[in-house]
């Protein structure tokens, strides 16, 4: 970490992130490979697309797509995937966007798949100008719900891979790429928070998505990656709705610097000190009053596991929210995993800390489980008043 914190200037709080790769808290740590690589282009001039085609075999190398490049996001990447499969390389189409009138506009996407990344998976598509057609329902879909969808409007079709969808009855990826390919449907994978670079293409795939700010530890950024063909058409959006997702040449050149040191990291280390930190904050909740730690794996198998720390409110004297919202109140603010919070358990996500916070986020826990523990009532407030102030503060912004 540098010596003086640019957060200490700018009156920011110093959040320890142990909830993953979050938006919301600046994504993840840059790698330093990419932080010299943007310093070094930002007084440059480029040919901007010449240096997109000098990412595109980078891109090409780790994923085994033909092609690719960098635009903002993997929401971007879906909007952009999807334009490109509905104007081909009709630059006057692209321009027209998101008017699809005359063009085939439907994409196909399971219902389980149909989530919350932050924004709606298929407010992306619509973007775009494209119809989802949601196919199955939420839990349960079957080859005849995506065989049936198919039709000569389809444009392509979407598949989400992420912990936040239906992990269990739905079509699996091999089997959606067999379907739509049989009708010339292309497929469109997001995997934004995947760290398998290659699986999705390879699987079959014709185009996978990927953020460069989670694992990859880039800047903010997304990735299109597959046929050479519907690569270049989404590239193209760029004359059109891809204006407004642009990335400049930092982020670019982040990208490739950052998916470069991929090749080169020690990924099993980091597994390794991952998995210290988890160890440490078990021993340190084992044996607390109604507190039960347990290491659990990455729903979609990402080589990483996260501590599940589950709240008996009765004997700990507080719910999983509050402790949740008591370590992000308290200094230093420490902000914990809490999309099922609900089910009073969150999770302790070790893959953003630098070297030490793993011990300050022992102590918080500790400290907030302590002073729980000695108050005479069960701090239990309303979850429902919880999610109206979250939504009430972002609506006073910037107050
Ligand atoms: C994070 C995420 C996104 C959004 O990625 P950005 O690059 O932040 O736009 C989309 N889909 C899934 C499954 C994600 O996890």
């Amino acid at each position: 970490m540098p010596d003086r914190d640019i957060r200490d200037a700018l009156g920011l709080r110093p959040v320890i992130n142990v909830s993953g790769t979050m938006t919301s808290l600046g994504a993840s740590i840059v790698v330093p490979e990419a932080i010299a690589a943007m310093t070094a282009i930002l007084p440059q001039f480029v040919e901007i697309n010449d240096l997109q085609r000098k990412i595109s075999p980078v891109i090409a190398r780790l994923t085994g797509g033909e092609a690719g490049f960098v635009t903002a996001s993997c929401s971007a990447g879906i909007s952009l995937a999807v334009a490109g499969a509905i104007t081909g390389d009709d630059i006057a189409a692209i321009e027209r966007l998101p008017d699809t009138a005359g063009l085939k506009n439907e994409v196909i996407i399971q219902m389980g798949h149909v989530v919350s990344y932050g924004a709606p998976v298929d407010q992306a598509i619509r973007l775009a100008g494209a119809k989802p057609v949601l196919v199955g329902q939420a839990t349960s879909t079957h080859r005849h719900h995506v065989e049936g969808a198919i039709n000569e409007r389809t444009a392509a079709a979407v598949y989400v891979v992420s912990h936040h969808v239906v992990q269990y009855g739905l079509v699996g990826l091999s089997e959606f790429v067999e379907v739509c390919h049989a009708r010339r449907v292309p497929v469109i994978v997001d995997a934004a928070s995947e760290y398998d670079l290659r699986g999705f293409l390879a699987a079959g795939a014709d185009i996978a998505l990927y953020s460069g700010h989670k694992f990859l530890g880039g800047p903010t950024s997304g990735i299109v990656a597959g046929s050479k063909a519907l690569v270049r058409n989404a590239f193209l959006q760029n004359l059109g709705i891809g204006r407004g997702m642009k990335v400049g040449k930092e982020s670019m050149v982040g990208v490739m610097a950052a998916l470069e040191a991929w090749e080169t990291r020690d990924h099993a280390g980091i597994r390794a000190r991952e998995t210290g930190y988890l160890h440490l904050w078990r021993e340190t909740l084992e044996g607390l009053p109604g507190v039960k730690p347990v290491v659990e794996p990455d729903p979609t198998g990402n080589p990483l596991d996260r501590l599940c720390v589950n709240i008996t409110p009765e004997e700990a004297h507080i719910t999983a929210w509050d402790l949740a919202d008591a370590l992000a109140r308290g200094t230093p603010p420490v902000i914990v995993r809490d999309h099922e919070v609900e089910h009073n358990y969150f999770y302790l996500d070790p893959c953003n800390l630098h070297p030490g916070q793993e011990t300050l986020v022992a102590e918080r826990l500790t400290a907030e489980l302590t002073k729980a523990r000695n108050s005479n009532e069960i701090i239990a407030t309303s979850l429902a008043e919880r999610n109206a102030r979250r939504f009430a503060s972002l609506k006073r912004w910037p107050d």
